[in-house]
């Protein structure tokens, strides 16, 4: 599978706890960014399983700019398997909606981050809860029946009571795809100078574990399935476009600070709109970094990303897609990782087949992860 992954930089405001690359909205630049943009997918010429317009906040584009932007991806794309697009609360539009209908989207991120008023303002979140609900039935009223939702746990002071309210809250509503984040303290951002000035005290870890296994119980019980350590979604509802990065297979990224993965070469994009459009429209390379992924590296990172799935890593699969025999590669840490209850053996016809995390697993994914590494 390919995947197309496009960067809309701009936001209304910057929430606290963002590290992503995102400025505030000026329509002259927008404009500047979207025509690079257009040339640049006419050009790539080529088709996309999925494609993936995230931000920063693509739905605060204004219509002309998106119907611009999503004309030069349908002139290139033919029909994608999964065509998703985030939205944000406040700027999510009937207009824009129909639009985007227009346009082949049929994937809806709508980041709500909380139905909670207080912790959206701690989050530093332009949106209401009741801007939140409204802005989900608007877009399933328009026709999107396939609508995820971001959703962040674990911040100072909150109580595990007021976390179930948000996750009933949450199967209550027409979503078909729900992500949980445990909030995280990124540098350069106003909550990580709250924290380190002692202004807030990070929530205790227990109650953020005990909040992620409600969730998982919580939501499974309401049939969504767990299907990656953060993500939760109704059957045939699974994000295809995650899916193909958790396999570590190829993707295309355009935009500034976006990412691109081809042929075993890693490159990153400047940060910086201006000076990205500059070097596009001058046909210079606009990246920042570069790097030539080795066969056994990429392996690795293979393995450290795609056991994060619920069903982990086939043996079989791993061979085709990498060439390495997993059990060579990464024995000892499986043996190590079995033997503390956090990696569990797959069977297929009595015969081992591969390995997945075990619920106890799942709560140290990170650390696990970067063993395989
Ligand atoms: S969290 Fe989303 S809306 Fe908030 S600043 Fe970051 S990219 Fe923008």
């Amino acid at each position: 599978m390919n995947s197309l992954y496009i960067h809309i930089p701009f936001c209304a405001k910057k929430c606290f706890y963002c590290d992503f690359y995102s400025i505030g909205y000026k329509k002259n630049l927008a404009a500047k960014l979207i025509s690079t943009l257009s040339r640049q997918i006419g050009a790539a010429n080529m088709y996309f399983d999925t494609i993936y317009i995230g931000g920063g906040t693509p739905s605060i584009l204004e219509p002309q700019l998106l119907e611009k932007l999503l004309k030069s991806i349908k002139n290139i794309s033919g029909k994608p398997k999964e065509f998703t697009i985030e939205a944000n609360p406040e700027s999510i539009t009937n207009q824009k909606l129909s639009l985007f209908l227009k346009y082949g989207i049929n994937r809806l991120s709508i980041g709500i981050q909380s139905f909670n008023d207080r912790k959206l303002a701690r989050l530093g979140r332009i949106h209401s809860t009741q801007k939140a609900i409204d802005s989900i039935y608007m877009a399933w009223q328009n026709g999107f029946t396939n609508i995820s939702v971001d959703l962040i746990f674990g911040i100072w002071e909150e109580t595990l009571n007021e976390w179930k309210t948000e996750l009933k809250m949450a199967i209550s509503l027409p979503i078909k795809h729900i992500s949980c984040y445990s909030l995280s303290y990124e540098k350069r951002t106003k909550l990580f100078t709250l924290l380190k000035n002692k202004k807030i005290k990070p929530q205790d870890d227990e109650i953020i574990a005990e909040m992620y296994e409600y969730a998982g119980d919580y939501l499974e019980k309401n049939k969504f399935i767990h299907y990656e350590i953060s993500n939760f979604a109704k059957a045939g509802f699974e994000c295809l476009h995650n899916i193909n990065y958790w396999q570590n297979n190829s993707y295309v990224g355009l935009g500034p600070s976006a990412v691109s993965y081809q042929r075993g070469v890693r490159a990153k994009n400047m940060a910086d709109v201006l000076k990205y459009i500059k070097m596009v429209e001058n046909k210079l390379p606009a990246i920042v970094y570069k790097e030539k992924i080795s066969p056994e590296k990429q392996a690795r990172e293979t393995a450290a990303i795609k056991i994060r799935t619920l069903e982990g890593i086939d043996f079989t699969w791993f061979k085709k897609r990498t060439g390495f025999d997993f059990v060579n590669l990464e024995g000892k840490n499986v043996t190590l990782l079995s033997r503390q209850g956090l990696l569990q053996y797959k069977k297929t016809n009595k015969k081992i087949s591969g390995v997945a995390l075990t619920k106890k697993g799942f709560l140290f994914c990170d650390s696990i992860s970067a063993q395989f590494l």
